[in-house]
């Protein structure tokens, strides 16, 4: 049993290939150079899940892809639904980790830096890693340490599961008779894919992934696959300077950084990363980040009662990113019991916007979605894991 396992884990994980890395592969296996394409499509704007549904391809050809090929889809564990419409989605890989994706519909347009219509904006927050090596004090994540990278494959896969799970409810909706606002949405959803917008948000540093990252970006924008548009696609890095360079030189999709502190001191406490890149390589690769049309960086910020939630917080935060051409986020923190950090609560995070307004800083404020169901980065999945370890007998 065990060298067959071996054996499979050495086959090429389809869904991680590039267009060009499937036309060699089929290539090689003596099969019509158009197969590539049709494969891709299959894989990558179909989202199919296993080669049975890959119908107008021969069954021989299916057979061998399967012989020589792996396909490492996910599998739906758990769903969980918030009252706000925020769903969160563990899944399953198939060497069995949990990572988590959450779905916000309806993101509100006030939010948004990008042109999508106002309205009906579905967007998936998607895991780079099974678990994260950075270390944030207040991250449930960080708890876990890193586990593996997620490969290409399954960064996009998060993107096909929850397309063809949406598609799903949309089409029971459809016949059923629930009425009211479900059924409007699912009407309106159609299409091959329902996602509009995704953010590199969820569990891991997707900038501490960076290769398999860049080539879940190269898939998903692919126009014969999801054909995201790269103003529609944003990555969140905890300030990895070397490779936001990188990023700002080799991809054109949008970079949040989550600053969440305003000295070193402060944040080389919530953030050991700041000990290698401070605020001061952390801003300068900021200024210097390519910002064509509509690229603004954002700036996340969590709220920490009584850490990082003052006004002279707030005073130092303006004069920091004072004359950058970009945007603050602020997110009041969604508590993990046990990490030992509070939520502000509103007057507090109300205040603190103010006095970035009155400074001339634009900021809005992050709703916290998904509260409920514990929405925050990181949470379902360390569950997911306690959940494991206690049923080990
Ligand atoms: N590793 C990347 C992306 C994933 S974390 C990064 O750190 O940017 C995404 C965002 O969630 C970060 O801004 C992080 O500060 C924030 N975050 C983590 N735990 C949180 C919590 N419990 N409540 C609110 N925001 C949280
Ligand atoms: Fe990792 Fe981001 Fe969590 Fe920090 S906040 S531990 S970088 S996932």
């Amino acid at each position: 049993m065990l060298p067959l396992l071996t054996e499979d884990a050495q086959k090429p994980e389809l869904r991680s290939l590039s267009l060009a890395e499937l036309q060699l592969l089929v290539d090689r296996m003596g099969e019509k150079p158009y197969r590539a394409r049709q494969l891709f499509r299959w894989l990558h704007f179909r989202g199919a899940g296993s080669f049975e549904e890959m119908s107008d391809l021969p069954r021989p050809f299916r057979e061998r892809l399967a012989q020589e090929a792996r396909l490492a889809t996910l599998v739906i564990d758990t769903v969980q639904q918030s009252s706000d419409g925020t769903r969160k989605y563990r899944l399953r890989t198939q060497d069995g980790k949990l990572i988590e994706a959450v779905y916000m519909p309806d993101l509100d347009p006030d939010e948004a830096d990008d042109d999508s219509a106002a309205g009906i904006r579905r967007t998936l927050c998607v895991s780079t890693q099974v678990g994260c090596a950075m270390g944030c004090g207040f991250c449930m994540t960080a708890t876990m340490g890193l586990v593996r990278n997620l490969t290409a494959g399954e960064i996009a896969d998060q993107v096909y599961r929850v397309n063809a799970d949406l598609r799903a409810r949309a089409a029971a909706e459809e016949r059923g008779s629930a009425p009211g606002r479900a059924e409007a949405a699912g009407r309106s959803m159609g299409g091959e894919r329902p996602l509009t917008n995704l953010v590199y948000m969820g569990m891991g540093e997707p900038l501490h992934n960076y290769a398999s990252v860049m080539r879940s970006l190269e898939l998903l924008l692919h126009a014969d696959g999801a054909n995201f548009s790269h103003r529609h696609i944003t990555v969140s890095t905890s300030g990895l300077v070397p490779n936001m360079v990188r990023f700002g030189e080799e991809s054109q999709v949008k970079l949040a950084v989550s600053l969440n502190a305003t000295t070193d001191e402060q944040r080389g406490k919530l953030m050991p990363v700041d000990k290698k890149w401070n605020i001061a390589a952390l801003l300068d690769a900021v200024r210097k980040f390519p910002s064509k049309q509509g690229r603004r960086v954002t700036f996340e910020y969590v709220l920490l009662r009584g850490v990082n939630d003052s006004d002279d917080d707030a005073v130092r935060l303006s004069a920091l990113l004072k004359g950058m051409p970009v945007k603050v986020n602020l997110i009041p923190y969604n508590e993990n019991p046990g990490l030992g950090f509070g939520d502000p609560g509103e007057a507090r995070l109300q205040a603190f916007r103010k006095i970035l307004i009155d400074r001339k800083v634009t900021a809005m404020v992050r709703k916290n979605r998904g509260r409920d169901i514990a929405a925050a980065c990181g949470q379902l999945a360390v569950q997911g894991q306690k959940e494991k370890r206690a049923a080990i007998p």
